[in-house]
């Protein structure tokens, strides 16, 4: 078996490992990124990005390429629900282009995209990418290696620092042996990417309730859109059936989105699946002679779509603090897993508000919640600005926004 030596093994090159693996090899470190796909395709995860997501990329210096690679500007957020008429929601659409100095909006792109940029800027910084890697065994401590088999042959490396980002199910994470702490699920989230859709402005997304669903529409470049469609937890067999992805078409034909069948006769263009959504969280990313970053460290739940914003913050502080000195002792990433625990508790209380006021669904619910979005955009600043930290990021709204008491008034019956 051949042996390699390398600074840092990245296993994972999804957005938050070939992220890290460009910012240390452009500043010389020698990565060897392992990849177990052999090519990125469509498992039906992130494509809209947050204003400060994109403001990540922005600092790491990947936006312009981003950009280049067929992402867009979202500057308007358009609240198109059943308790808003559709042109109060036009005309009381959420700037997006405003909410942070230099920062043009969010950001809407393909995931496989991402990832396919983001790794050719690691390969063209000099870090070597291998893909249809199977990871067989990993230390960790003192003297780290990782053995993988790539093309029947297999491989031993040695590094000073193994990097898990290699996503939700991370066996990085599993091998460390971290628990994540979860929460309960609420919803399911499905997903879809379309072609032909007629008209939708761009740079407009829209998220809200009508009926028995929770209706997101991401416009990406020349009428291709990212939907995603959230409904009860309970409601196990919504999307069964032969014909899901017209199911899952049929659902946006609601009154709440004007012209609908701008939408709703789009052409599915990739795969439809649903997951159900929860946070899930460890305030011990980080031991000796491994770190683990983006969703392997515990991810956002999905709903409120902050996965990429994490991943990448992820990425810029981890590599700001292994290029700083040559220590990579566990304690010097100390204010890596601190921030991030933070981070994490403030965007579970994030989507705690937001689903407490998009869910309940059904008829029977809708002055309910009516009642909320009402307290949410008006008059009760930490009400807002819990939700507001959303799209500016967590650290910007103050720590009253997210005491318990802020969701009670939320929750408090008319
Ligand atoms: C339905 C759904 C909708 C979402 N919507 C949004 C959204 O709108 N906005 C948002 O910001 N986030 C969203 N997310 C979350 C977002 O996709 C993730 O948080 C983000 O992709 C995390 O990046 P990552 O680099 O940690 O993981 P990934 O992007 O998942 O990359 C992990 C990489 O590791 C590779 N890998 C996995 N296992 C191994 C292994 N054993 N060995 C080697 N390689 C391995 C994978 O092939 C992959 O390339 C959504 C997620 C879901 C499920």
């Amino acid at each position: 078996m051949s042996t390699e030596q390398v600074d840092v093994v990245v296993v994972g090159a999804g957005i938050a490992g070939s992220a890290l693996a460009r910012t240390l090899a452009r500043a010389g470190v020698s990565v060897l990124a392992l990849e177990r796909s052999k090519e990125y395709v469509d498992h039906v995860r992130g494509e809209y990005m947050h204003p400060w997501g994109v403001a990540e990329t922005q600092r790491l210096g990947v936006h312009d390429d981003l950009i280049a690679a067929g992402g867009s500007d979202i500057v308007r957020f358009v609240g198109y629900d059943e308790v808003v008429a559709p042109e109060e929601a036009d005309a009381t659409a959420f700037p997006l282009d405003t909410l942070l100095p230099g920062v043009p909006g969010g950001m809407s792109i393909g995931h496989p995209t991402s990832c396919r940029t983001l790794e050719a800027l690691a390969v063209g910084a000099g870090a070597e990418v291998v893909h249809g890697a199977e990871v067989l065994d990993m230390t960790f401590g003192a003297t780290p290696s990782v053995t993988y088999q790539v093309d029947s042959t297999e491989r031993r490396v040695d590094c000073r620092v193994v990097v898990g980002a290699d996503g939700r199910e991370s066996s990085v994470r599993k091998r460390l042996g971290v628990e994540l702490h979860r929460n309960d699920p609420r919803i399911f989230l499905a997903g879809m990417l379309v072609d032909e859709v007629r008209d939708w402005p761009d740079g407009h997304s829209s998220i809200g309730t009508d009926g028995d669903s929770m209706l997101y529409v991401f416009p990406q470049r020349e009428g291709t859109a990212r939907l995603y469609l959230g409904f009860s937890i309970e409601d196990k067999t919504r999307l069964a059936g032969r014909d899901k992805a017209r199911t899952f078409l049929d659902s946006f034909r609601v009154e709440a989105i004007p012209d609908n069948a701008r939408v709703a006769d789009a052409v599915p263009a990739g795969p439809c699946a649903a997951y159900p959504m929860f946070d899930s969280w460890t305030d011990s990313p980080v031991a000796e002679g491994v770190v683990l970053v983006g969703d392997a460290a515990g991810f956002s739940d999905p709903t409120i779509g902050e996965g990429l914003s994490v991943a990448l913050r992820d990425a810029r502080m981890v590599g700001d603090i292994m290029l700083e000195d040559d220590d990579w002792a566990p304690a010097r990433f100390d204010s890596y897993s601190e921030e991030r625990a933070e981070r994490m508790r403030r965007l579970r209380f994030c989507n705690q508000v937001y689903t407490d006021a998009h869910i309940p669904l059904g008829p029977d619910r809708v002055a309910e919640r009516r009642r909320r979005l009402q307290l949410l955009n008006g008059g009760d600043p930490d009400l807002f600005m819990s939700i507001a930290a959303m799209a500016c990021g967590p650290e910007v709204a103050p720590e009253t926004s997210f005491d318990p008491s802020v969701r009670d008034r939320l929750l408090a019956p008319a």
